[in-house]
C-alpha cells in the first residue's frame, strides 16, 4: 500500500504534517514533505488512512494506493 500526494492540488492547510509526523513534514513555505510512500506497517496504514480522510482541500491531493 501506498500514500500519493499531489502538491499541486495541496492547500497547505498542515493537517497531515501537524497530526502525522510519522509520514509528513513540512517544508519552510509550508509545503507538506512526504517522508514514507510506501507503508508497510499496520500503524503507517492507519495514520496514511486518517491523513488521507482529514485533509480539507477539496481537490483530494492525498490518495491510498491498494
Ligand atoms: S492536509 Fe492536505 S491540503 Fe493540508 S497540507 Fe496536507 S496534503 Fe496539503
Amino acid at each position: 500500500m501506498k500514500i500519493k500526494l499531489d502538491l499541486a492540488k495541496c492547500t497547505r492547510s498542515g493537517e497531515c504534517y501537524y497530526n502525522h509526523p510519522m509520514l509528513f513534514k513540512a517544508d519552510k513555505e509550508g509545503w507538506p514533505i512526504q517522508l514514507k510512500e510506501e507503508l508497510e506497517t499496520a500503524d503507517e496504514q492507519l495514520e496514511a488512512r486518517q491523513a488521507v480522510e482529514a485533509c480539507p482541500a477539496e481537490l483530494r491531493p492525498l490518495w491510498i494506493e491498494e
